[in-house]
């Protein structure tokens, strides 16, 4: 049924004839034509109209009176008298949200099954033209309450905390915003990986092979960094997000390599970032050196993880049957334009490809007859040790082939990661 041609009372009459009908969902169905009133104001007014106008026409008459039961009713049909809860579900969601910090909120609703069909029920005879839907008016109405019992402002874009109020449950989910920390990393030991990795046998649940820990490696940048972290922001756990990575039989040196934390579920929010440093620095010693930690948004997070970086590495090589000249000149000869197929070690999590890179230098640092230390400045993407070895001619060209030679990397560390300021805003 549309409302085009009928007046509000006309509307109204036919609301009250569904059944009895608190104020607010009577206002609630009117909210599109009126501001500066709540539902409730508004729902009473038209009640009030409606109790006027009735009066007039019905003195004096024997017949059916032609007005609806205008009583407020002890529970509403529609609403099922939430709206007598309004404060139990404001300070459950401030119960829920407890000692954690936060400046902003929003309120959501998740409504019973039985709340929604009701809504529908009443949408269905008379009409949606200027009503609010259910939810909208429990979020706006329990947010009032929380904003001025807990002092706390509504935002709408970006809220600290969303207090989901489970109607059905009667309890109050939250949904935290993570905080962002940015800054660069050192790796000082090699076989530690960046990231955590689950076993592999059993995906983390915990098994014979990985000691019943669901882990590769007991150990990894990101968990060293986080641990201290986890605790100065009481936070649920961290999630890490690096500008690429290193192999983990790599170092990473130089000013490091740049990396967003994501503090998920912090109970803190401020933390003095000069003193976290210093503990993680102390945590991690010999381990994983962070620099230069400053908190950032989550836009952060996708700069970083779109964003390609050159990269400087130095890499120790055997190259036992080649003399330092062939080296030099193999080393030239690389420089510039590779093409270099996925190699044999990563094929079975990348696809088989051939990907066109650049060599931007490639010099020789060191030499001592077996060894010999050189350093590669490259595009981002390139892999290293590849260059070096050819991986069977997948990689063209190599220093292996080009100076005939068996020549494989020994230790690798990257050195520096180009043009990393702008992305993380340094
Ligand atoms: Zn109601
Ligand atoms: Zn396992």
């Amino acid at each position: 049924m549309s409302g085009d041609d009928k007046t509000i009372p006309d509307i109204a009459r036919a609301i009250l004839d569904e059944g009895l009908i608190c104020d607010h969902c009577l206002g609630r169905q009117f909210a599109k034509l009126s501001t500066g009133l709540t539902n409730r104001e508004r729902g009473a007014a038209i009640r009030l109209v409606l109790a006027m106008t009735a009066d007039m026409a019905g003195t004096g008459d024997d017949d059916e009176p032609m007005h609806p039961d205008l009583r407020i009713p002890e529970r509403c049909w529609v609403c099922n008298g939430i709206f007598e809860e309004l404060d139990l579900w404001a300070s459950r969601a401030i119960d829920a949200i407890g000692g954690r910090e936060y400046e902003t909120f929003l309120v959501g609703t998740r409504l019973s099954g039985l709340l929604s069909e009701n809504e529908e029920l009443l949408w269905e005879a008379v009409g949606t033209d200027h009503a609010e839907p259910l939810k909208s008016e429990i979020n706006r109405e329990v947010g009032k309450l929380i904003a001025s019992a807990a002092g706390k402002e509504v935002n709408f874009t970006e809220p600290d905390i969303v207090c989901l109020l489970e109607i059905a449950e009667g309890t109050v989910q939250l949904q935290i915003r993570s905080e962002y920390i940015c800054g660069r990393y050192q790796k000082l030991v090699r076989g530690i990986p960046q990231t955590r990795w689950h076993c592999r046998e059993c995906r983390g649940a915990g098994c014979e092979r990985c000691g019943f820990t669901g882990k590769m490696y007991q150990e990894s940048v990101d968990e060293l960094i986080s641990a201290r972290v986890v605790e100065a922001m009481d936070a649920a756990d961290t999630t890490f997000h690096g500008a690429g990575r290193e192999d983990i039989d790599a170092l990473m040196l130089g000013d490091g390599r740049p990396f967003v934390l994501e503090v998920n579920e912090p109970g803190k929010r401020k933390t003095d970032l000069e003193r976290l440093e210093q503990e993680i620095n102390v945590y991690c010693e010999g381990k994983v050196a962070v620099s230069g930690l400053r908190f950032v948004d989550h836009q952060t997070v996708r700069n970083l993880k779109g964003a390609r970086h050159d990269k400087v590495y130095l890499a120790t090589i055997s190259c036992a049957r080649v003399d330092r000249d062939t080296l030099v000149l193999g080393l030239d000869e690389i420089t510039g334009m590779i093409r270099q197929r996925t190699p044999t070690r990563v094929t079975h999590r990348r696809a088989d490809l051939v990907r066109k890179r650049t060599v931007r230098s490639a010099l020789l640092e060191s030499f001592s007859g077996d060894s010999a230390v050189v350093r590669i400045e490259c595009e981002a993407g390139l892999y290293v040790k590849e260059l070096i070895s050819g991986d069977s001619g997948r990689t063209v060209p190599s220093l292996a082939g080009v100076v005939g030679a068996d020549v494989v990397v020994t230790e690798l560390d990257v050195v520096e990661v180009m043009d990393a300021r702008d992305v993380i805003g340094e």
